[in-house]
């Protein structure tokens, strides 16, 4: 193989993709079980090395298997396992294509990104599970609607630009990171921040992090082995 060329996508059944997908699968299930998404919502996996990714078929994240996971390119090409993609799988694809720093995807309807996507306050870091957050809070994709094309989607990567979230009016979020675990808990603590700054706000105006003091937080930047241990312990038995 010449050393320009890209590795090629591996098979759904590699062995090599084994434990990424026994981790998306975690994934979807925390998110369930931690309240975040509903019947619907989604988490994806950059395939390494390869222009693929890995999500749920059209099933709600708290039924995910391993054999309800489908595998796409950035095209939204099939690549192999259930034959049927989320309906809105456009927001993998568009935003891995122009962030190749995001190895992983989670889209949730979020009852918290939900309300701060129509509400004139903007949803800002006032406690330190923000911090991964810019000082001004996460960007607005204003249009309306599911995201079922490639031309909402590209619109919806424009809006994200190099943040970490984008919310997404009437609709959700969208949460990326440089892997499953991160995303898992960075959506997370993004419902925590969303219900605080409501309650915080129910008190008048709230004393927000300066981009200084964020800066402070995130010197202690760690992966979240610790927050991810905790997350499976809730769920009980691991299944697949
Ligand atoms: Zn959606």
């Amino acid at each position: 193989m010449a050393l320009s060329s890209r590795p090629e996508v591996p098979a759904f059944d590699a062995s090599d993709l084994k434990e990424l997908k026994r981790t998306l699968v975690t994934a979807c299930r925390v998110l369930d079980r931690e309240g975040i998404t509903d019947g619907y919502g989604h988490v994806s996996a950059r395939v390494p090395g390869a222009d693929a990714f890995l999500t749920i078929a059209n099933v709600s994240p708290g039924l995910a298997t391993v054999e309800r996971l489908i595998m796409m390119d950035l095209d939204g090409k099939y690549l192999g396992g259930a034959e049927t993609p989320p309906n809105e799988w456009p927001i993998h694809a568009c935003v891995f294509k122009v962030r190749p720093d995001v190895m992983s995807i989670a889209h949730t309807h979020s009852i918290w990104s939900s309300l701060f996507s129509v509400l004139p306050i903007k949803l800002r870091p006032l406690h330190h599970y923000g911090k991964f957050l810019s000082v001004n809070g996460p960007p607005i994709y204003q249009g309306a609607g599911l995201v079922r094309t490639v031309e909402r989607g590209d619109a919806l990567a424009k809006a994200l630009g190099d943040e970490p979230v984008v919310l997404m009016r009437a609709h959700g979020d969208t949460v990326v990171g440089a892997s499953i675990e991160q995303v898992v808990q960075r959506t997370v603590r993004l419902a925590k921040l969303g219900e605080l700054t409501h309650l915080a706000l129910l008190h008048g105006e709230p004393r927000y992090l300066t981009a200084e003091e964020l800066e402070t937080f995130n010197a202690d930047e760690r992966f979240p082995a610790r927050g991810w241990e905790y997350y499976i312990s809730r769920l009980g038995k691991r299944e697949s």
